[in-house]
């Protein structure tokens, strides 16, 4: 019975018409549903720009009469200004490892700046573009990496496809096989994993760069991380754009803007030449505020890099993405950079990893559609050893080991001036308690800044919980400080 089945007078029935049609509706199913798990044209291509070191009123978008940003004032125009947000740290390298994993970096110990004892990123925890690239995405990160040096911790490791950038977290911004660019250097700019060189100004090779992956990646969607190291030190600047800037007092942080400005303009371009600008969601913000040492700006702001005051945390933060959202607005409640990975998983599609990994944050896009109002966050914490913040509502308390606490209300007194621990008791107790029940699951520092910048760090917060002039602001400083002092 079996044999005639098989045999050429009987075929097995998988050879009917019938049979055939029903495999050939199954054929087309799998690969219709596979297809589309890897490239779906419908998904939006993700940009996150991640600036370095900016002053928050250093855009003409954000109000400066004297550094030119034409191209980021047009991507402004078509995007929701979060007027109260804040990225995870006032430094560097924690902040980046907040927004790209979408957790308070406290939750796997990651909370100084590269310092004494630095290991790095936790590599157990995910990053955005592990997710998308699970979902047909094709991924890469631009510039400076800054989340650690081993090979586990290698952007190529965590979830990029590709990489054009340097592990470390400064250098210079033209090829410099001296200084930088040599055999074994942190700071040497790679392509993957290769030493690669590159000629002109490294803003614009960024900027090249990723147009060049747009060019490729027109049919599949994208996600981009393009972190650039402007406008942080050296103060480095091409010749003509300082020359654009000759009598400028900030002349070399214009022509650095400028620069950034002018590679932003270029992708920008190219997703409109492409046509894909529409659907393309895109993300601007600093990774922390403007530095007491690159000229820049933080007005109205109290504070800089590095401290617990607003212009430490508080940055430009743009969200634009033409096809489903309307832009040219301002948007005014509380949000976080923690709220770029849920945003990005919700645009892209991607469901539960947000119960399943914990992340921290929330999606921005109900918000920005109007669907939902009042604050993504009640409360945020900032939190680098000593000093430690929480912000609740309008409220802000500010404490510092050894140095006591300060309150502030925002709403009152931007500025941060008046201390209200004595007016408003219950308030202060009632934030208190809200830091210290945040600290529960959050785990101590992995490494320090060092003895220097930690004295650096604690004279900077004493003198403006005094609201004093900062006597002391980097090492040589503190040196010359300790000098007079004997
Ligand atoms: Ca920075």
């Amino acid at each position: 019975m079996t044999r005639r089945f098989f045999s050429r007078k009987n075929p097995p029935c998988i050879y009917t018409k019938r049979s055939l049609s029903w495999l050939c509706l199954a054929l087309c199913f799998i690969m219709n549903t596979g297809f589309q798990n890897h490239i779906d044209a419908s998904k939006p291509n993700i940009i996150v720009i991640l600036i370095d070191d900016a002053g928050y009123a250093d855009f003409g978008f954000m109000g400066s009469k004297d550094l030119q940003t034409p191209n980021l004032d047009q991507l402004a125009a078509r995007s929701v200004r979060f007027m109260d947000a804040h990225v995870t740290a006032s430094v560097c390298s924690p902040s980046r490892a907040g927004l790209l994993t979408g957790k308070y970096q406290q939750r796997f110990g990651y909370e100084c700046n590269e310092g004494e004892g630095y290991t790095g990123m936790d590599i157990r925890q995910n990053m955005i573009p592990v997710y998308l690239k699970d979902h047909g995405y094709a991924t890469a990160a631009f510039g400076k990496w800054h989340l650690g040096f081993a090979h586990d911790q290698h952007p190529l490791q965590k979830g990029f496809q590709y990489f054009y950038g340097f592990l470390s977290g400064a250098r210079s911004y033209f090829y410099q096989p001296a200084k930088d660019d040599h055999a074994g250097a942190k700071t040497a700019l790679l392509e993957n994993k290769q030493p690669v060189k590159f000629e002109g100004y490294l803003t614009d090779a960024l900027g090249d760069k990723a147009v060049d992956f747009i060019q490729q990646h027109t049919r599949q969607p994208f996600f981009m991380y393009w972190a650039p190291n402007a406008v942080h030190t050296p103060m480095e600047a091409e010749d003509s754009d300082l020359k654009k800037f000759a009598n400028h007092p900030r002349q070399k942080l214009a022509a650095m803007t400028f620069a950034l400005d002018r590679a932003i303009g270029k992708i920008m371009n190219e997703l409109k030449r492409q046509g894909i600008l529409d659907n393309t969601l895109v993300f601007f913000l600093s990774d922390n505020g403007g530095a007491n040492n690159n000229q820049s700006s933080n007005f109205p702001l109290k504070g800089f890099k590095g401290n617990k005051y607003e212009a430490g945390h508080r940055v430009p933060f743009l969200m634009s993405w033409p096809k489903q959202m309307k832009g040219g607005s301002s948007f005014r409640g509380i949000t976080s950079s923690l709220d770029i990975a849920p945003t990005i998983l919700e645009a892209a599609g991607i469901r539960k990893i947000n119960s399943v990994q914990k992340l921290d944050g929330v999606s921005l896009l109900p918000f920005v559609k109007g669907i939902k109002k009042g604050n993504p966050h009640e409360q945020l914490v900032w939190r680098k050893d000593a000093a430690a913040a929480i912000r609740f509502q309008q409220y802000k308390l500010i404490q510092v080991r050894e140095l006591g606490d300060r309150l502030y209300d925002l709403e009152k007194d931007p500025g941060e001036m008046n201390d209200l621990q004595k007016k408003l008791p219950r308030i202060y107790t009632m934030l208190k308690q809200k830091l210290r029940s945040w600290e529960m699951d959050k785990m101590k520092p992995l490494w320090t800044e060092g003895a220097v910048w930690d004295t650096i760090t604690l004279m900077i917060h004493d003198d403006l919980m005094h609201n004093r002039k900062v006597r002391v602001q980097n090492p040589s400083e503190l040196e010359q400080f300790r000098t007079k002092r004997k």
